[in-house]
């Protein structure tokens, strides 16, 4: 296996408290059909597929390129999924697929990938948060399976919601509520499918809220950050702003010096035909822009 994923692995293993792991095969395949054929998936989109039965990760060659020094983000994002999914079927906890693959690109961070999925992601959560299409998080597992704009909305929404309650209640509560999710108690016994109780208890115990009124805030907090004057005033938006209102400034103190030298100008000609009176002060209006 790749050093990076060695050192990822036991990274995941530490920060999900789970290492009952067993071995890990990566596997770069090295064309489309290939990638095909380990892993039946047809769509060009899919980077990579992790096997949890067989422990194996299938890279396709669009992710690493000829390159596996320039895996990162993947191979990362695909081991939360082995580690994650492991701990919960150790407990025979259902893990919702949000849950998932919010986990897994949170972990993950910025994707190194042509495509800019980080700045793509904010993008996606704006329009659906403008349009109205922002999904109740317990229809976010079926999004999944929709068509290609579904699925990118089901992605970004759920990356969302993760770092959401990261940044809102913090990494360890974030933890916290994955192992109560993940506890064999929280689930019901006789494998009855309750996965709602066992994750809204998980999420009072860590973060002292059920996931309905996490959701209200969450869906607040996304909603307002897509209205304009936060879009606006939002990091690199706020520096146009600032730049266009300088320029601005900067046009409108033209203008005005322009003004002002043509009626200087103006007094100067006027001045030579009659009287000769100091041009500035016949031009002049004493107050400034
Ligand atoms: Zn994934």
């Amino acid at each position: 296996m790749l050093a990076s994923a060695e050192s990822d692995l036991r990274a995941l293993s530490a920060f999900y408290g789970f290492s009952r792991i067993g071995r890990v095969r990566v596997v770069l395949a090295s064309s489309p059909a290939e990638f095909r054929g380990l892993t039946g998936t047809a769509s060009g989109d899919v980077l990579a597929v992790a096997d949890e039965s067989s422990g194996r990760i299938i890279i396709s060659p669009a992710s690493w390129r000829g390159d596996p020094s320039r895996l990162g983000g993947v191979l990362t994002h695909e081991l939360s999924h082995l580690v994650l999914g492991a701990k919960f079927r150790a407990a025979g906890a259902d893990l919702p697929r949000w849950l998932d693959e919010g986990m897994a690109q949170y972990v993950a961070g910025d994707w190194e990938f042509d495509i800019d999925w980080a700045a793509q992601q904010g993008q996606i959560m704006e329009a659906a948060a403008a349009s109205g299409r922002l999904v109740r998080i317990g229809q976010l597992d079926a999004l999944f399976g929709g068509d290609r704009s579904d699925v990118q909305l089901a992605y970004a929404q759920s990356y969302s919601l993760v770092s959401h309650l990261a940044s809102t209640y913090g990494q360890r509560n974030l933890r916290i509520f994955l192992d109560g999710a993940a506890s064999p108690e929280a689930t019901p016994g006789e494998g009855a499918a309750r996965p709602g109780v066992t994750l809204d208890g998980a999420a009072h115990t860590a973060f002292g809220a059920g996931i309905a009124e996490l959701e209200v805030a969450w869906r607040e907090a996304t909603e307002s950050r897509s209205r304009w004057w936060d879009v606006l005033l939002e990091g690199s938006n706020f520096s146009v702003l600032l730049w266009s209102t300088l320029a601005a400034l900067v046009i409108i103190g033209f203008v005005v010096v322009s003004l002002r030298k043509r009626r200087a100008y103006a007094g100067m000609e006027e001045g030579a035909e009659t009287n000769g009176k100091h041009p500035v002060e016949e031009g002049g209006d004493g107050g400034g822009p």
